[in-house]
């Protein structure tokens, strides 16, 4: 008989909706089946409508946790009994973890952009960094860099649906952390300049660089780096952004985002299962 799934086995789930592209089963799944750990993960279509009974499901069913995706990051918080300090902050979470009935939500976004640059040798903590974008993946990005200790922080965005939201990252991160923090108007192309001039590090993290944006840069050119400048970028799809490959001929330091989506997924599958990944077998498999 098949012995991959037992009466033991206990159930992470996926809750979003569209949700059938994701790579987060098939990622979690070899993880688990390479460590011969009993668990299985299963992809759910979830939206706002159907989310508060799908949590109450995972109650009652006693589900050791699940991710959670678009369009339930922002909404999932209000159903669960706590928040880590960076959801509350980010008011986003992309993680539950069901510990004896008592669900606390958690964002490993952040700490996963924060992990994959440890793991490429970079430290921005005590440093300045200058960072593109408002959205799910730049907020969360801005309150762990924060919170782990990044010195000081210039958000740039566009001035459209996301500013506010910029606004109130800003706001939380002077109020909870001692991170030096300021927003400015991406179409201020010399001030961003100015920043990205004085930063140890430039991180990009709004959708220019991936359709229907692949092909554009968030920095019109070259002028805005230097050699000894960190450039990265949250987009995996394309591997290389237009401006990763400016990055590169500039002769800076270059990661991408597929770093991040290992290693948010890394943090969720350790606060699960109490250990991590196989890192070195999971980037073979994902490159
Ligand atoms: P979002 O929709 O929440 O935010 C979009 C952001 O892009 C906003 O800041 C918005 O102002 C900005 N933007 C949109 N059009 C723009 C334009 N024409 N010019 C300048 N700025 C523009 O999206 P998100 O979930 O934050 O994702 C942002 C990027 O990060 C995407 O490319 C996504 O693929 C990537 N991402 C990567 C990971 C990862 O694990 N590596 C995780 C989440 C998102």
């Amino acid at each position: 008989m098949a012995e991959r799934i037992t009466g033991h086995t206990e159930l992470i789930g996926l809750m979003a909706y569209p949700i059938r592209h994701s790579s987060s089963p098939a990622m979690h799944n070899e993880a688990f089946a390479t460590l011969g750990l009993d668990y299985a993960y299963l992809a759910f279509e979830v939206d706002n409508d159907t989310l508060e009974d799908a949590v109450k499901g995972l109650r009652a069913l006693k589900l050791k946790g699940s991710n959670v995706s678009m369009p339930n990051k922002t909404v999932v918080g209000k159903y669960l009994d706590k928040l880590s300090p960076a959801a509350e902050m980010a008011g986003a979470v992309n993680t539950i973890v069901n510990e004896d009935g008592v669900l606390t939500g958690h964002i490993t976004d952040g700490i996963g952009y924060m992990q994959s640059l440890k793991d490429n040798d970079i430290d921005v903590i005590g440093k300045k960094m200058t960072i593109t974008g408002a959205g799910g993946a730049a907020t969360a990005i801005e309150i762990q860099a924060a919170l782990d200790g990044v010195k000081e922080m210039s958000i740039f965005n566009i001035k459209d649906k996301f500013w506010e939201n910029a606004e109130k990252t800003v706001e939380k991160i002077r109020a909870n952390t001692d991170c030096i923090v300021n927003l400015y108007d991406l179409d201020d192309k010399d001030k961003l300049k100015e920043e990205i001039a004085d930063s140890y590090l430039f991180a990009q993290a709004t959708g220019v660089g991936m359709k229907p944006l692949e092909g554009q840069s968030v920095i019109p050119d070259a002028s805005f780096l230097r050699p000894d400048l960190i450039v990265t970028d949250t987009i995996y799809a394309p591997r290389e952004t237009a401006l990763l490959k400016m990055a590169k001929e500039a002769g800076c330091k270059t990661m991408n985002g597929l770093g991040m989506m290992l290693f948010q997924g890394d943090a969720a599958f350790h606060l699960w299962t109490g250990k991590h990944m196989p890192i070195d077998h999971m980037k073979e498999v994902l490159d």
